[in-house]
């Protein structure tokens, strides 16, 4: 797989995370849950973090939520997850973060929105209040622009800029402009009022996925900030998962993007982890960072006319997905695994060889055994009822026999006395 070369920007630390080029891309997450109930956040910020969001942003709307943000905090301490807090400011940003020092210090990063800190006048002193807090407790910012909220002063000057210029571009066009300047001309004025360049990151999140691709590369070619990148409201379910990997695949494999988040809007009672799982997915399957094992599965056809099939498949990615906290803990490098289920011979046997482990189930009307391969090679044929328990038993194995345990070069601890 050709390496794609990162784009080059500054590097950034928010709490024990480093976001830039040299550092991998993270992946991050936001709670939907009411900041003010402080169980509630800090119970969906551990499962984030614990499905692997590196970074989680919490909304800090109101007094209530300013007030909760040293609880959630010590509630995650002591629950043993470190995971950095980043505040979520819009409107009130200047006065919460004023009026709540703690919700301050306790804070990792502060995204200020461009858009709605206020207007006229006021807008200048609110940003510079949020910046002299930020500089004052050595945080850094994400200036987070969004279409939805895009500073309507700036956008009006552009478009009358426009109409009297000799080529006037279309709406479209001069709207993506005001989101980078919007963005480029808040990170000045945040230099302007003391932030070290080193303390900032942008975003300009559009909903339309070339519209995002447009402007991000815009703002790549314009700046070295790190960039947080995702395609806002994406959408519910399938749309608004292939509309986001869409997107940030693209800029990506262009080396754009020091972190993502995918704005997945969760079922009623669906679960939030989920856009953290898309996150990590996309990062693997473009060969960028590795999570969890990997199953290769045929999409199955009239050849596999029983659910077997898919129920195996979806049996062994549990299993993984289960046991991958325990295995990354103690095995290096098991999250590069591949594992294949195939449906048939007329693939399986050779997918199942591309593979680290990978069986090749019985079509209908075949023999009804199953090969197994280990490294390209038949290592057993498996039937009858005990096949999938028979194969988790193989991949446990293959596991156990080819990654080094994390644990092998500790010294042994001699008990005092012996
Ligand atoms: S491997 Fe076999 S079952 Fe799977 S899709 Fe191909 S032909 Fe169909």
């Amino acid at each position: 797989m050709d390496t794609i070369q990162r784009r080059q920007t500054v590097a950034v630390r928010v709490g024990p995370v480093m976001v830039g080029y040299e550092y991998p891309v993270a992946v991050q997450s936001m709670t939907n849950t009411d900041t003010a109930d402080a169980a509630a956040t800090a119970s969906q910020v551990a499962a984030l973090a614990l499905s692997g969001s590196e970074l989680v942003r919490i909304t800090v709307n109101n007094d209530q939520a300013a007030r909760a943000v040293p609880e959630i905090a010590s509630r995650l301490r002591d629950l043993g997850i470190g995971v950095p807090l980043i505040g979520d400011f819009h409107y009130n940003g200047h006065l919460l973060l004023s009026r709540y020092p703690d919700c301050a210090r306790t804070l990792a990063k502060y995204r200020i929105n461009p858009g709605n800190v206020g207007a006229g006048r006021h807008r200048d002193n609110n940003f510079r209040r949020m910046i002299e807090v930020a500089n004052e407790n050595a945080k850094p910012v994400r200036i987070g622009v969004n279409w939805g909220s895009l500073d309507q002063a700036l956008l009006a000057r552009l478009m009358d800029e426009n109409a009297a210029s000799s080529q006037p571009k279309d709406a479209a066009e001069v709207t993506r402009d005001a989101i980078v300047r919007s963005g480029l001309e808040s990170a000045r004025l945040a230099e302007e009022y003391g932030m070290p360049h080193d303390r900032i990151i942008l975003s300009a999140k559009v909903s339309g996925v070339q519209d995002l691709i447009h402007v991000y590369r815009d703002l790549a070619g314009r700046c070295n900030y790190p960039l947080h990148l995702g395609l806002t409201e994406a959408g519910m379910g399938a749309k608004g998962i292939v509309a986001s990997a869409a997107a940030l695949a693209v800029l990506l494999q262009e080396g754009i993007g020091d972190t993502i988040r995918v704005s997945l809007t969760p079922a009623p009672g669906g679960d939030r982890t989920e856009e953290v799982q898309v996150c990590q997915q996309i990062l693997q399957s473009m060969g960028i960072r590795s999570f969890l094992p990997q199953v290769t599965a045929c999409p199955g056809c009239g050849r596999t006319t029983s659910t077997f099939f898919q129920e195996m498949a979806e049996e062994i990615q549990s299993y993984l997905r289960a046991q991958m906290p325990i295995w990354k803990d103690r095995y290096e490098g098991v999250e590069d695994l591949k594992v294949a289920v195939m449906g048939c011979i007329v693939n399986g046997p050779g997918e199942s060889k591309h593979a680290h482990i990978g069986i090749s189930l019985p079509g209908t009307g075949e023999d009804p055994k199953a090969p197994v391969f280990v490294d390209g090679q038949l290592k057993t044929t498996l039937r009858g009822a005990g096949l999938v328990a028979e194969f988790l038993e193989l991949i446990d194995e293959y596991v156990d026999s080819h990654y080094s345990r994390k644990d092998a070069a500790l010294p042994v601890v001699q008990e005092p006395g012996s």
